[in-house]
C-alpha cells in the first residue's frame, strides 16, 4: 500500500522517442520499456489503458543500478511512441506538442540523416531542451567509428539546445546501457506544471473500449487519451470538447461541440479520481464510443464548460521560416521560398493538423483560412509544412497572435 502511495506521487515526464528511419527507436523503446509483456495482459484484462499504458514505466534506482522491476520507485515516464519511420511530419510535431523531453537516436553505423536533422529542428522550434542522444547500433561499429561518430554528433548539436545533452553509446538489440538511459531520464529536469488555470486537455488519441458483443448495460463510454497541459480534472466534472464533430448543416459543414461526463480517470494501471498536468492519461467519459472509435477526436481539445474560445476558421500567426527546407537528402537539399498569398500550407497546433490558405502577408505576419477549424490558444505555437514534390515538409514554425 504504502509503495503504491509513493508511485502514485513520482515525478512525472513525458519523453518522445525521434530519429532517423531504422536508427532503432522501435526497438529502444521496446527495450526501455521492459516489462511491457506483463502489462500488456494486466491491460488487456482491464481494456482501457491499453493503447496509453503500452509505454508507461516506472524506473527504480536499485543501489545505483536503475532498471524497471526493483529498487526505490523514482520516476513515472510515459513514452510518446513515434509511429514509425513512416511518420508524417505532422504526426511527429502533434507529439512533440504532448513531450517534456526526448531522445533523440542516431545509429553510430550511420550517423546523422535527414530525418535526424528534422526531428532536432522540430524539437528545437517546440523548445523542448531536455534531450538525450543516444549513439544507438554500437555493435555494429569499431571503436574507430565509433569516435568519429561521437564527434560528428557533438559537432552537429554544437551551438543548440543540445549542446550539453548527455550522448549515451548504447546497442538497443544488445542490451548494452539500456540502464544508463534510465539513469539520464531520472535526471532531466520535470517542468514546472500548473495546476492552478483551466484545464487544458490535448486529445492524442481516441477509443472505444468495448469488444464486439458486449452487453448493453455493460458498455463502457467512450476513452480520450493524451496529455492534461495544465489545469486538474476529476471524476464528474462536466467538460466540453473542441471544435467536437463535424456535421452537416443546412448544406454546410459545420463542427458542433461536444458536452460529456467524466467517467473515470487513469494514469497508466492506476485509476484516480483527480488528475493534474504530467504524464499521459486516459479519460473515460459517458460519450457514445461511437464518437471516439479510432481516434475519431485526435486533436480536439477538452476543458470544463465555457473554458475554450469560440472555434475559428481565420488565424492570424507571427512567423518565421527555415533557410533550408527539412527532410531532404543532401543531394536535394533546397531553399525555402518566401510564402505566397493564396498558397496551401499545413499547419500543425497542439494535436491538431489543419490545412490554411495565405489570405494575407504583412511582414511577418500571416493570416489563414483554415479548412478545419481550431481552438486557438493565443502563443501557441504553430508548425508551418508546405506541401514539396509530395510530401509535407517543415518550413518554419510560428506564434498563434491574436
Ligand atoms: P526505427 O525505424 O528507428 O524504429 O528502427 P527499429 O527499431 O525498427 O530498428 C531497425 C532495425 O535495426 C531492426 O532490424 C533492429 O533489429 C535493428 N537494430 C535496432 N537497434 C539495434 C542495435 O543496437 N544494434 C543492431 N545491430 N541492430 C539494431
Ligand atoms: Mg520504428
Amino acid at each position: 500500500m504504502e509503495r503504491q502511495i509513493k508511485k502514485t506521487n513520482l515525478p512525472e515526464l513525458n519523453v518522445g522517442v525521434v530519429g532517423h528511419i531504422d536508427h532503432g527507436k522501435t526497438t529502444l523503446l521496446s527495450k526501455l520499456s521492459g516489462k511491457f509483456t506483463d502489462t500488456h495482459s494486466e491491460e488487456l484484462k482491464r481494456g482501457i489503458t491499453i493503447k496509453l499504458g503500452y509505454a508507461d514505466i516506472i524506473i527504480y534506482n536499485d543501489k545505483g543500478h536503475y532498471n524497471t522491476k526493483k529498487g526505490t520507485p523514482e520516476r513515472y515516464i510515459s513514452f510518446i511512441d513515434a509511429p514509425g519511420h513512416e511518420m508524417l511530419m505532422a504526426t511527429m510535431l502533434s507529439g512533440a506538442a504532448i513531450i517534456d523531453a526526448a531522445i533523440l537516436v542516431i545509429a553510430a553505423n550511420e550517423g546523422i540523416k535527414p530525418q535526424t536533422k528534422e526531428h532536432f529542428t522540430a524539437l528545437q522550434a517546440k523548445k523542448i531542451k531536455n534531450i538525450i542522444i543516444v549513439q544507438n547500433k554500437i555493435d555494429l561499429v569499431s571503436k574507430e567509428q565509433a569516435i568519429k561518430n561521437y564527434k560528428e554528433i557533438k559537432e552537429f548539436v554544437k551551438g543548440t539546445i543540445a549542446e550539453n545533452s548527455q550522448i549515451i553509446p548504447a546497442s538497443a538489440q544488445q542490451e548494452i546501457n539500456i540502464d544508463k538511459i534510465l539513469e539520464e531520464l531520472c535526471k532531466l529536469e520535470i517542468p514546472k506544471r500548473d495546476t492552478t488555470s483551466e484545464p487544458i486537455f490535448l486529445i492524442a488519441r481516441s477509443f472505444d473500449i468495448n469488444k464486439p458483443g458486449t452487453k448493453i448495460s455493460e458498455i463502457k463510454g467512450g476513452v480520450l487519451g493524451g496529455i492534461l497541459k495544465k489545469g486538474k480534472l476529476k471524476i464528474g466534472d462536466e467538460v466540453e470538447i473542441k471544435p467536437g464533430i463535424n456535421i452537416k448543416k443546412a448544406n454546410q459543414q459545420v463542427y458542433e461541440k461536444i458536452t460529456t461526463k467524466i467517467v473515470s480517470l487513469h494514469k497508466g494501471v492506476q485509476s484516480l479520481k483527480e488528475i493534474g498536468p504530467g504524464a499521459s492519461i486516459s479519460i473515460e467519459t459517458s460519450l457514445d464510443p461511437i464518437l471516439t472509435k479510432a481516434d475519431f477526436l485526435t486533436g480536439c481539445i477538452l476543458s470544463k464548460k465555457n473554458i475554450l474560445p469560440e472555434i475559428t476558421h481565420k488565424l492570424k500567426i507571427k512567423y518565421e521560416l527555415f533557410n533550408e527546407v527539412l527532410g531532404l537528402a543532401e543531394s536535394q537539399k533546397k531553399k525555402v521560398d518566401p510564402i505566397k498569398a493564396h498558397e496551401m500550407l499545413m499547419l500543425n497546433i497542439n494535436t491538431t493538423i489543419t490545412i490554411g490558405i495565405v489570405e494575407q502577408i504583412k511582414g511577418n505576419e500571416l493570416t489563414l483560412l483554415l479548412n478545419i477549424p481550431i481552438v486557438a490558444l493565443k502563443g501557441e505555437n504553430v508548425g508551418i509544412a508546405r506541401n514539396i514534390s509530395n510530401h509535407w515538409r517543415l518550413i518554419g514554425f510560428g506564434e498563434i497572435l491574436q
